[in-house]
């Protein structure tokens, strides 16, 4: 599909358009967000695709279906409050699902070169997933005193060049774009697949644009013609402006002082949770609405987390305490997620770096893994 077949709404005044490059589109009119209209409107989840594209009858038909296994999120109960935990995405962080759908495109374009204005946590996901997917990437900052540690330390690990300015031929991406908010919707679609049973949907605003696609996938879910009822409301800072939701209908904000951001934010740091401002307190104004999912990264999780960190880990378990299952391996070293462990065991037992015998546990047959030689 060329970029040109896509019809553009704008998400704030309604304007439509065509022909827009998809990957930096803003209404020429307002300066609100634009989505995609789907020609169709069918939910059908198909199993058989990875990460997001299970839901690819509600999204754009992109033909290379990119995935690092982005999305099924967990949703977990804690003091009261569901949590859907974006922090079980690929980098930790649910941009993971624009970066997904946006990466697929440029593949599907066919273009080898990128470059990504620096936005904290989206940019470090979109070069995670291009660098993955064989393109060459580059991160373009204004002023690289503005870069998150974590990002930049990233970038330089994985020799990423930091441009100055966003001039050059390579085609330039940028967070609000109606792709992102094609990936970022597909949190909607998992809590309607799962029936959750919730009034409202809270989730951090710093853009708006998270909130924003959350909305554009109820209207996507109504279109088919289902009864999903989700109230979507914004948790921000008082004061911050929120451009992208000035004047959308079906978004509640709600705006808190600074200092019981804070407040939020320590008394789960208290509890050794760590997540952001932001998500602490979306956290709390679910906890206060009550009846609601909070949509937010909470525990901790950085790209160390990587494959060969996992794999050693497990590999020094076993030869420390002879044999055991995938979950005793886990309860031995619980510095990951049990998922975590489970799919860095199954992709070692593929490749033959671990060997495991059966054996009877009762009535039950249990894998026991250990070092092969
Ligand atoms: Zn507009």
């Amino acid at each position: 599909m060329s970029r040109g077949d896509y019809v553009l709404g704008c998400l704030m005044c309604g304007y439509r358009i065509r022909g827009q490059p998809l990957v930096y589109s803003l209404c020429p009119r307002c300066g609100g967000a634009l989505g995609i209209e789907l020609a169709d409107h069918v939910f059908k989840v198909n199993h058989e695709l990875p990460g997001l594209w299970r839901y690819s009858t509600l999204l754009p038909p992109i033909y290379s279906k990119y995935s690092l296994g982005e999305g099924m999120t967990p949703i977990n109960s804690f003091d009261g409050v569901l949590i859907k935990n974006e922090r079980f995405n690929p980098t930790g962080s649910y941009t993971d699902r624009a970066s997904a759908v946006i990466v697929s495109y440029v593949k599907d374009l066919g273009i080898h070169g990128i470059r990504s204005k620096y936005v904290k946590d989206f940019t470090k996901s979109f070069m995670h997933y291009s660098l993955n997917a064989g393109l060459k990437a580059d991160v373009v900052v204004d002023d690289i005193t503005s870069v998150e540690l974590d990002d930049i330390t990233y970038f330089a690990q994985k020799g990423i060049s930091l441009l100055r300015n966003v001039e050059g031929s390579s085609l330039c991406v940028g967070y609000v774009n109606p792709l992102t908010i094609e990936g970022l919707k597909t949190i909607v679609f998992e809590l309607h697949e799962k029936g959750l049973k919730a009034e409202t949907v809270v989730v951090p605003a710093e853009t708006g644009l998270l909130a924003l696609s959350l909305l554009k996938g109820l209207r996507d879910l109504r279109e088919c013609g289902l009864d999903v009822n989700y109230e979507i409301t914004a948790a921000t800072i008082k004061g911050l402006n929120v451009p992208l939701l000035s004047g959308v209908k079906g978004v509640r904000v709600v705006e808190v002082p600074e200092d019981e951001v804070y407040y939020a934010f320590k008394r789960l740091i208290d509890r050794g949770l760590r997540t952001k401002p932001l998500s602490a307190l979306s956290f709390y104004v679910a906890q206060n609405i009550g009846n609601s999912v909070a949509v937010i990264t909470m525990g901790y999780r950085s790209l160390s987390t990587n494959k060969s960190v996992i794999k050693k880990l497990i590999l020094d378990a076993l030869a420390k305490r002879g044999p055991m299952t995938a979950y005793e391996i886990w309860r031995s070293r619980q510095t990951y997620t049990l998922r975590a462990v489970y799919k860095a065991v199954k992709s070692m037992e593929a490749r033959g770096e671990i060997c495991f015998d059966i054996k009877s546990k009762g009535r039950r047959k249990v894998k026991l893994y250990r070092l092969c030689s």
